[in-house]
């Protein structure tokens, strides 16, 4: 059965970290905004807003700031003052510190079920924006001036016409495959073990990128005195570690990490994420848009796969709200035309990472070596790397520059 056809301006498929965060940036654009999430609207319950974290970038505290989300997270996040980026059995250690960048902090870790807590309890404050979950859409045709939708929810289909759809429904997005549009893949072999560990000693606000022979370590410090820390492995050793009781498993990350934060004590759940880098073939295509995850999922070696995406987000809120009567087809190849050297910036600099840093070959491990050393006395390139690492290098967003949205004229 049919309901009554919707129409909306932007419609958002998927309620992840970037379909809610575009959600919430578009809440004053004068825009009517939809989203479909296939669960139910609890950050609770929802599998995306789970106990991982994300170390979010000085760049990204900005753009929350600029959204009026930061006060409901500030407190319930930690902040990183220090990265110390080092390279296991060799010498060599860089140290970013954020009294060199002038900044309160180069990042934050915020657990996901925060951020998704906070996103939600907006989403359902803001009238503009229709809210469809769980639900599933079921078809979708591009039109000359519109997208046709259909979806399903409580057990009834219904019909949605949108002046644009985002696509933003994760690394597996249906909605891509649906729109037959194809994706790029590179296997790196490895996975993401991650937990958290309360270490002896306080983490002070450290956050440790740590190369091993077997792949990077991080070891990012949490409130409550822990340390969220992202483990890859190569995947052929993953079901070891996760065979082991706690106390194997501590004694064997203490082995890799040492012993910067004292005897590693207690131990959460482990949880796996195989690596690769996915990158969809298109961003745009007619109306549709293609965000977050569905667009580019990356190795978490350097933490940018959700600023990445955020950044995204405010660019597309900005051009979206600023639109008034331009073709939407201008602004989305605008958009797509000013995010791509941002995108490519980010794959190189995380691919290039994982293949140097995950490689005992002796050349180039002295080389790694060395080139840390002198990145630590060079202050220039210090600097380049953390503007990096704090997503504010390149151009900026008016919410990546702290400036409120413009709102259209309707
Ligand atoms: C181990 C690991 C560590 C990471 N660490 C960091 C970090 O430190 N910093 C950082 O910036 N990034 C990090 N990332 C990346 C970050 O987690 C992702 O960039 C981010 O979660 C992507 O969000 P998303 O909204 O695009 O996708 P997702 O989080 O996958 O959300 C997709 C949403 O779409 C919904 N959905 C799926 N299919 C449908 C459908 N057919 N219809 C409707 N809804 C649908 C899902 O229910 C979900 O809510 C890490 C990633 C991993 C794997």
């Amino acid at each position: 059965m049919h309901a009554e056809a919707k129409t909306c301006d932007v419609l958002i498929i998927g309620g992840g970290l970037a379909g809610a965060s575009l959600a919430c940036a578009l809440e004053n654009s004068g825009l009517a905004v939809a989203l479909i999430e296939a669960h139910p609207l609890h950050a609770q319950t929802q599998p995306c807003y789970d106990d991982r974290t994300v170390a979010l970038s000085y760049g990204s505290r900005v753009i929350f700031e600029a959204m009026g989300l930061w006060p409901a997270m500030a407190d319930r996040i930690e902040a990183i003052k220090t990265i110390h980026i080092s390279d296991r059995g060799h010498l060599g250690v860089t140290r970013l510190r954020h009294l060199d960048e002038g900044v309160e902090a180069l990042g934050y870790v915020a657990e996901n079920r925060v951020l998704g807590e906070v996103l939600y309890q907006r989403l359902v404050e803001n009238q503009n924006v229709q809210l469809h979950c769980p639900a599933q859409v079921l078809s979708l045709q591009q039109q000359d001036d519109s997208v046709q939708l259909c979806y399903a929810e409580n057990g009834t289909e219904h019909e949605l016409s949108a002046g644009l759809v985002v696509v933003a429904d994760g690394v597996s997005s249906a909605t891509r495959e649906m729109l037959q549009i194809g994706t790029s893949r590179q296997d790196y072999q490895q996975s993401a073990i991650i937990t958290n560990v309360t270490p002896g000693q306080s983490h002070q606000n450290i956050a440790y990128e740590r190369f091993t022979d077997t792949g990077p370590l991080a070891f990012l410090p949490m409130t409550d005195h822990r340390c969220s820390v992202v483990w890859t492995v190569p995947t052929g050793q993953v079901d070891a570690l996760l065979a082991m009781d706690d106390e194997a498993f501590l004694e064997k990350l203490q082995q890799r990490f040492g012993y910067r934060l004292g005897r590693l004590r207690k131990v959460g759940q482990r949880q796996v994420y195989p690596l690769a880098l996915v990158e969809s073939t298109q961003l745009v295509r007619g109306r549709v848009v293609i965000v977050g995850n569905a667009a580019h999922a990356i190795h978490p070696v350097a933490g940018q796969g959700f600023n990445l995406a955020l950044r995204d987000v405010a660019l597309l809120a900005e051009l979206l709200s600023a639109q008034n009567d331009a073709p939407i087809e201008e602004t989305l190849a605008n958009y797509q035309a000013m995010r791509t050297q941002d995108a490519r910036r980010v794959y190189r600099f995380t691919d290039t990472l994982v293949k140097v840093f995950s490689n005992d070959f002796p050349p180039l491990a002295h080389a790694r070596a060395a080139a840390l050393l002198l990145t630590d006395l060079m202050p220039a390139v210090k600097h380049r790397l953390a503007r990096q690492s704090m997503g504010l290098s390149g151009r900026l967003s008016r919410l990546g520059r702290g400036l409120s949205m413009v709102k259209r004229n309707v």
